[in-house]
């Protein structure tokens, strides 16, 4: 066969993929929109002020496929990958934002399995996972900001034989129970106490010498089983560990970037769920709500901006693994937490005083907002980085 022969046929190739996986797409968002609606929508605002967990509507969104993205077919994911991922955790928060940020622990989670070389760790948990059968969650705000310079680490391990032993307290980490796992990162500190590098590991939350404490409450996202992690010489063995100090630069590499665009998902969602309040008001307060600064048409063509650019780049990350986006994604991720907050403030300006009632939503998504902008990376520590990479020191991811 000529050479033009083989660049039509790998083209058509190409093309016949690219359907196929818009249709697999499409099939997989329409079993999330009818979890969604039959699960999530009746109990959103038990969600927020009840602080009642979501575990029934999480265990149903895996059955149907809503983790999925994160875990490779041969672990029983569907390939549709990281753009999978940000789409599901976009129609969630559409409803509700505390389940957004769930369904981000549970796929970061599965991510950061997926991306170890534990293939033991990939057979035994990631099936479950991708299911919903296992709750997963993911404590490594604290290692994030610890290895950017902005607090100390909480967690320590020792070198011991057949694992490792951790011991301190992370104050909050979310997803969490009795039978859960989670995900988190720490410096193993050798006889000197100095740092011989990070490790990462899974810990199950039944281990001895662990304890979850339930000590902190929240004005918004308090329906997320966000615990205390104490760790009081808990043995971590080795087929539990993620990467051991040797690996963790680049383990840190291919987790951080995926981890941070993800996020976008809550963010999409939120503003798509303000832009549509802001159009409700419109249908009768047009008059007066045009004289507000940020109109539907503002929020809602920056929305269709960042929708496009984290599909984008989501695309490009799995395609092109090693591909340095880290500013791209920071930026990204910066302009979706600050368009949150200001889509929320819009929304509750056109509401009004309905936005003010307790049971009403433009209330609950500013204090939702504010949430995607201060989680980690929050916005200061965003802005940090951002301005450290342009000044020309190395970034970590
Ligand atoms: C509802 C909710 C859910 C959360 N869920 C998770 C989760 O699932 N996983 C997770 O890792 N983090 C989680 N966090 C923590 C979050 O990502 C941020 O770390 C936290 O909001 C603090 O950010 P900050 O910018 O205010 O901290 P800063 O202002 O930079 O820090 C203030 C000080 O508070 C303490 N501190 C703050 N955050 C942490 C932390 N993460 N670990 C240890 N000490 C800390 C430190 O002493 C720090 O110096 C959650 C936070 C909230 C509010």
């Amino acid at each position: 066969m000529s050479s033009s022969a083989l660049a039509v046929q790998a083209a058509d190739q190409l093309v016949r993929d690219y359907s196929l996986s818009l249709c697999a797409t499409e099939e997989s968002l329409a079993a999330v929109r009818e979890v969604i609606a039959s699960q999530l929508k009746p109990k959103v605002l038990d969600v927020d002020l009840k602080a009642e967990y979501p575990e029934a509507f999480l265990r149903a969104l895996g059955l149907a496929g809503g983790f999925n993205g994160a875990v490779a077919p041969e672990f029983g994911g569907n390939g549709l990958g990281l753009k999978h991922v940000i789409q599901v955790m976009e129609e969630v928060s559409k409803e509700c934002l505390s389940s957004g940020f769930l369904v981000w622990c549970q796929t970061a989670c599965a991510r950061y399995i997926q991306l170890s070389d534990n293939d033991w760790v990939k057979k035994t948990y990631l099936p479950r996972i991708a299911s919903g059968e296992l709750l997963a969650g993911t404590g490594l705000s604290n290692t994030i900001k610890s290895c950017d310079a902005i607090e100390d680490y909480r967690l320590a391990a020792r070198r011991v034989d057949g694992g490792y032993v951790i011991n301190g307290v992370l104050p909050w980490v979310s997803n969490l129970g009795a039978d859960h796992v989670f995900t988190t990162g720490c410096p193993v500190r050798g006889e000197d106490s100095c740092s011989d590098g990070l490790l990462f590991v899974l810990v199950d939350c039944n281990q001895p010498g662990f304890k979850l404490v339930d000590c902190a409450h929240f004005i918004g996202l308090d329906g997320t089983r966000t615990l205390a992690c104490q760790f009081k010489e808990a043995f971590i063995p080795d087929n539990m560990v993620l990467a051991h100090p040797s690996e963790s630069a680049a383990y840190i590499k291919r987790i951080k970037p995926g981890m941070i665009l993800a996020q976008m998902g809550m963010g999409l969602g939120l503003i798509d769920a303000c832009a549509g309040l802001m159009a409700q008001s419109n249908r009768t307060l047009s008059h007066v709500n045009q004289y507000l600064d940020d109109q539907f048409e503002d929020i809602d063509g920056a929305l269709q901006e960042g929708r496009a650019a984290s599909y984008a780049l989501a695309e490009q990350l799995e395609d092109e693994p090693d591909a340095d986006l880290t500013l791209d994604i920071l930026k990204l991720r910066l302009a979706g937490g600050e368009l949150s907050v200001r889509a929320a403030h819009a929304a509750m300006l056109h509401q009004g005083a309905k936005g003010y009632l307790v049971r009403n939503a433009a209330q609950r998504r500013l204090r939702e907002a504010y949430f995607i902008a201060i989680v980690t990376p929050a916005t200061k520590h965003l802005r940090r980085e951002i301005a450290r990479i342009e000044a020309g020191h190395a970034c970590d991811a």
